[in-house]
């Protein structure tokens, strides 16, 4: 656990009691606050008074004259679509409001820094898409480079958690547009931004509000080095504010799209090899076609931004390659299921939206496609380009039938799993992909999209 720091003796106002509230309330009680928590869920209440915490409404502005500051959780509205009325009283009564995330970065940095020979430091990952992909592999080529490194934030554990820093040591968090938006402090020393497409508008207040939250990464502590996806306005935009020059290697652009060139510094990936450039000069270049646990150019995207991380922390590029070769990727994200007699079976279960199932389709050929579930708005017009990889679909969910009417494709309706399974492997010849993709949220027979994928990969398990 990470004490927090600088709020001894205060009273802190906790509001949500999930697993980063109440690593919140835990970490503001080892640094000698005492928080004060609530929660709408009589449940998750009951759970935080069992570990002793007080948990008190909040019905009047006047409630928060001797709070220091209120603590929110990353579901919980703090400006759009509205206040939360517990916000909104803080907001009245003057008092700051900041997540887990800023009191990572006010207390991790402060207690014997001049102590390590390395400092720690703190990668910190943004972007529509790809930041759990693009986390997990800086992560995992860390530690194959043999530095000791913690994944935090959106995924794995709450930063709060976190053991004390290292000699040497690295924290990888994944920080999604809801943390960015509301910490207070943030102060990476490597910055990172895939991509930017809409998502969550509603919490943003438009598309100018969500980029300003991602924004946030690079404005407030001024990173010493920022990594930025450039195929999108908002991306070229940010690397030429941040950068003092075009040779300025404090950012390090990327793309998948464009062959960068100029004197700064480069890493883009075209036609499946990535490339380094520095000053106008190639470094270093990696095939990724072979690398199976990246596979597609939104992975290549990923690639590029992990190997962009990696070398600001130092690392040479043969160290970089090696590691991505054992890079496993990250479960229902294209994960690898199994091949066998030429056939191979991929989970992609988190393509719960068209976007991301267009991205995952493109990524193979000759594919057997599982899909279908709840439909999200907007309908599956959008998935039209990538379906010329689909060779046949296989249509699951509670409105399969409705579903399959949709696809320009050839569709089955399979309604569960073990039938869309059992029937792509019958019809699958050698060179064919059987992909889960399911273009869908799973609500309608799964709990979660993790169930749906682990669902598919028990299904898979009986033919290899
Ligand atoms: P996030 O954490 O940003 O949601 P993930 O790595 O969990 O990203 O991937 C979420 C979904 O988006 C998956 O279906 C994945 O195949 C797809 N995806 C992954 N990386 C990218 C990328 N760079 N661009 C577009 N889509 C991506």
């Amino acid at each position: 656990m990470i004490p927090v720091l600088g709020l001894e003796g205060a009273r802190v106002a906790v509001l949500g009691l999930g697993r980063s509230g109440l690593s919140a309330a835990r970490a503001l009680r080892a640094g000698g606050a005492e928080p004060l928590c609530w929660d709408d869920s009589p449940a998750a209440r009951e759970k935080a008074e069992a570990e002793g915490f007080a948990c008190q409404p909040f019905r009047d502005a006047r409630d928060f004259d001797d709070i220091a500051r209120l603590i929110v959780s990353p579901g919980i509205p703090h400006l759009y679509p509205a206040p939360n009325p517990v916000v909104a009283l803080a907001l009245v009564a003057g008092v700051p409001v900041d997540n887990d995330i800023g009191l990572f970065f006010q207390s991790f940095a402060t207690a014997g820094w001049q102590d390590y020979d390395t400092p720690p430091r703190v990668v910190a990952i943004t972007g529509s898409n790809g930041k759990s992909t693009t986390s997990a592999l800086v992560h995992h080529i860390l530690l194959e480079a043999g530095r000791p490194s913690e994944l935090a934030g959106n995924i794995g554990r709450g930063v709060l958690d976190l053991d004390p820093p290292q000699d040497g040591g690295v924290v990888v968090l994944e920080l999604s547009s809801y943390q960015t938006d509301l910490a207070r402090a943030l102060t990476p020393d490597i910055a990172v931004f895939t991509n930017l497409s809409p998502d969550h508008l509603d919490r943003h207040a438009g598309m100018g509000g969500y980029f300003a939250a991602k924004r946030r990464l690079f404005a407030e502590g001024g990173p010493d080095r920022a990594v930025i996806g450039v195929d999108e306005w908002e991306g070229r935009y940010l690397a030429g504010q941040l950068a003092e020059g075009r040779s300025d290697e404090r950012v390090i652009r990327i793309s998948v799209e464009t062959k960068l060139t100029g004197p700064g510094w480069h890493v883009f990936a075209r036609k499946g090899f990535l490339s380094e450039y520095r000053k106008g000069r190639q470094v270093a270049s990696i095939d990724l076609r072979a690398v199976s646990g990246l596979p597609g150019t939104h992975n290549h995207q990923n690639a590029c931004a992990a190997y962009a991380a990696c070398r600001a922390l130092g690392l040479a590029p043969k160290v970089i390659e090696a590691a991505f070769e054992t890079f496993k990727g990250l479960p229902h994200r294209s994960q690898l299921v199994g091949e066998r007699n030429g056939v191979t079976f991929i989970n992609d279960s988190k393509a719960t939206n068209v976007d991301s199932a267009a991205k995952a389709l493109a990524a193979f050929a000759n594919v057997r496609w599982i899909c279908g579930g709840l439909e999200k708005e907007g309908g599956l017009g959008a998935l039209a380009e990538a379906l010329a990889s689909v060779r046949k679909a296989y249509v699951i969910g509670r409105e399969a039938a409705g579903f399959a009417m949709q696809l320009p494709v050839d569709a089955e309706v399979c309604t569960t799993m073990a039938a869309a399974v059992a029937q792509a492997v019958k019809e699958a010849e050698p060179g064919d992909v059987v992909l889960l993709a399911p273009a869908a949220a799973s609500f309608d027979q799964y709990d979660n999209f993790e169930r749906r994928g682990e669902d598919f990969i028990a299904e898979v398990a009986k033919y290899l």
